[in-house]
């Protein structure tokens, strides 16, 4: 007959268990969206950066467009003055003007339809991204909406667990859950263990042969003299155990 302080905390630490899993799967689900959530802001400021780029070279496209028209309304001028001047010093003076600013505009010209070009493949690959953008910003709706599902049913099964952790622990000694619950938090949340071999599984030190004959008995309440839990046998986890090493 297993005592029934003993047992209790056995299954104490059951639900501990659940409730450590429950809660480790909810973070989990939790992080998970935290991180696509990081993701997709990460996404957004870089297209942000892109399309303040594309502003700004399209902007200077049209100041430089702009000189340009400017630079040909005062060749046409020229053109026009040159007619009324007659040759010598000034006609040679101004010829030569004129054939530097044309050169300009041929240079002007094919540095704009460079630049077009560049807009307009910086603007196609942006809306490549916008459209990507969208599609994952779907996908991660569609799994907070999930998400939103499954951590509900979680905090529900740890209120419903947690009932039955408040009964298991109404039943112990005061000064026995508070040693539970000291262990429980110092030794990663596992303040009961199954011994086997004669040692505990939770440190592995042996327990003192006569200490380990009691623990098999399981009449009275052991704890491990070096990692403090509580300390039960049972048959069939210790064969299970054996099994797997
Ligand atoms: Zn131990």
């Amino acid at each position: 007959m297993v005592n029934p302080t003993m047992a209790s905390l056995i299954e104490l630490q059951r639900v501990d268990d659940e409730i450590f899993q429950v809660k480790r799967q909810r973070d989990e689900i939790e992080a998970n969206l935290g991180r696509l959530g990081a993701l997709l802001s990460r996404m957004e400021g870089s297209l942000a950066d892109k399309r303040e780029k594309l502003a700004e070279a399209s902007r200077f496209h049209s100041d430089k467009r702009f000189d340009h028209e400017q630079n040909q309304e005062r060749i046409a001028s020229s053109k026009t003055r040159i007619l009324n001047v007659s040759r010598g010093k000034d006609y040679a003076a101004m010829q030569k003007e004129l054939e530097h600013m044309r050169k300009r505009q041929q240079e002007d010209e094919a540095q704009l339809a460079e630049l077009s070009t560049s807009i307009e493949s910086y603007r196609s690959a942006i809306a490549d991204e916008e459209s990507k953008l969208a599609e994952i910003k779907s996908e991660v709706a569609r799994e907070q909406e999930a998400s939103v599902v499954r951590v509900r049913e979680f905090e529900g099964l740890i209120g419903r667990v947690s009932t039955r952790r408040a009964e298991l622990e109404g039943k112990l000694p005061r000064e026995m859950s508070a040693r539970y619950n000291r262990i429980l938090e110092r030794r990663d949340g596992t303040a009961v263990v199954l011994a086997a071999k004669g040692r505990c599984t939770g440190c592995n030190m042996a327990a003192p042969p006569q200490i380990w004959v009691k623990i098999q008995l399981g009449r009275e309440i052991f704890q491990c003299s070096s990692c403090q839990r509580f300390l039960y046998y049972n048959v069939e986890e210790a064969a299970a155990l054996a099994a797997q090493a």
